[in-house]
């Protein structure tokens, strides 16, 4: 890699290797717009390497930054960093990309601060979405999940997984779910509806007792039912302590609050922490829905199915988007879905609009669930 990309910048440019798999390049003096500087380097890369006989090929992320741009002038360091916030928001949008950075992509240091002018309250430009996990396979709504939305002060939205890795790198990942949970208390509370409510919060608030805290001043402020809400623990950081998570799990359910597993099947600790976490629901990654195979993705899904099940774990199968794939996971065992078919993440305002009421609570563990019947529909 380091050879051919040699051979495309010019003596006086500087090239490194700054990690494993991580090249940066200055180009010194103005020259071409950085897109074309791109384009040259990927053309570069297109060829085949040949390693040991057979041919690899290669493709590169790319993020680009000019200096002295709008922000004024960069120290290095700065540059690493923005050519780093570039080359994410490119792999988000698929591989062999090329994003050159715009200040408005300083949402690294614009939404910590969100958060803090906000003082515990609700940051300007925030919002929460509501998507349905409906009940199998009437799709009846049988609770909502609440997912952060964030405007940027320039009006570009930032995915959540940006903004929530921000809040988590500056120490603010508490802040920010304590924020969603009593937010979203009240917008349910207030739009008049009796339902479930699931909220996602990092792994690193099992085990922080100010979170804890934070959790039972919600229920007071709002007048919730702890036996309303989900935590949906998703796994940002890999969970140390598994005891001490599980522990932690333990003193919510004895409040009445059930805890979901998150992401099922995408992160790369899944089984350790079914077996080591007593959580009440998982959600199967929608990674697993995406299969090319039917008959496959259906003798997958109704093997995990059946080892929750087992475990006494309710499954949500997650990005549900066609009628085969939510015939696939109920056919496999599956009582509750989420995804595109059944509604995408909207305002609180606009679920109101025809809502009917829930039919069954996921992961109570006996109270009233209608069982799957493992016929598809
Ligand atoms: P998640 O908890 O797995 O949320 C589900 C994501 O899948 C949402 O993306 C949702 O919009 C998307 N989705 C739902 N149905 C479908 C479908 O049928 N097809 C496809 N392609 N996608 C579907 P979103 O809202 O962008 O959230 C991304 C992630 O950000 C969430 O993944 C969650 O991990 C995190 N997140 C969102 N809100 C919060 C929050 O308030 N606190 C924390 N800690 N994390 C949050
Ligand atoms: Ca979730
Ligand atoms: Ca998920």
């Amino acid at each position: 890699m380091g050879e051919r990309l040699r051979r495309h910048v010019r003596s006086e440019d500087t090239l490194a290797r700054i990690g494993g798999d991580e090249f940066a390049i200055l180009i010194d003096g103005v020259r071409d717009i950085p897109e074309l500087i791109a384009d040259r380097l990927r053309v570069a890369l297109r060829d085949p390497f040949p390693v040991h006989g057979s041919s690899l090929r290669v493709r590169a992320s790319m993020g680009l930054v000019r200096s002295g741009g709008e922000g004024g002038l960069q120290t290095p360091d700065d540059l690493l960093r923005q050519a780093d916030i570039s080359m994410y928001a490119g792999k988000r949008l698929g591989k062999d990309t090329a994003v050159v950075y715009q200040p408005s992509a300083g949402v690294r240091a614009e939404f910590p601060a969100a958060l803090r002018e906000a003082q515990g309250g609700v940051p300007d430009g925030f919002a929460l979405a509501y998507q349905p996990v409906v009940h199998l396979p009437d799709q009846t709504p049988a609770a909502l999940e609440a997912l952060a939305r964030w405007t940027a002060p320039n009006g570009i939205l930032i995915a959540p997984e940006t903004f929530v890795a921000v809040a988590e790198a500056s120490g603010l990942g508490a802040t920010l779910d304590a924020m969603v949970l009593g937010l979203a208390c009240r917008e349910v509370k207030d739009a008049g509806l009796d339902v479930d409510i699931h909220v996602n919060v990092g792994a690193a608030r099992l085990g922080n007792p100010t979170f804890e805290e934070q959790v039972h001043r919600t229920f007071d402020e709002c007048g919730m039912e702890p036996s309303r809400l989900v935590l949906e623990i998703t796994e940002t950081v890999p969970i140390v302590d598994l005891a001490d998570a599980a522990a932690q799990i333990e003193r919510f359910k004895a409040l009445g609050i059930r805890i979901a597993l998150d992401d099922f099947g995408a992160g790369y600790n899944s089984l350790t922490y079914l077996h080591a976490l007593p959580v009440d629901i998982v959600k199967l990654d929608r990674s697993l829905a995406v299969g090319a195979d039917p008959e496959r993705d259906l003798a997958l899904y109704r093997s995990v199915i059946g080892l929750c099940t087992d475990l006494g774990m309710d499954v949500v199968a997650e990005g549900i988007e066609t009628q085969l794939q939510a015939d696939t996971v109920y056919a496999a065992g599956c009582a509750f879905a989420q995804g595109h078919l059944f509604g995408k993440p909207v305002a609180i305002s606009e679920l109101t609009r025809g809502w009917h009421e829930p039919s069954g609570q996921i992961g109570g563990g006996g109270r009233e669930v209608n069982q799957p019947t493992n016929q598809p529909t």
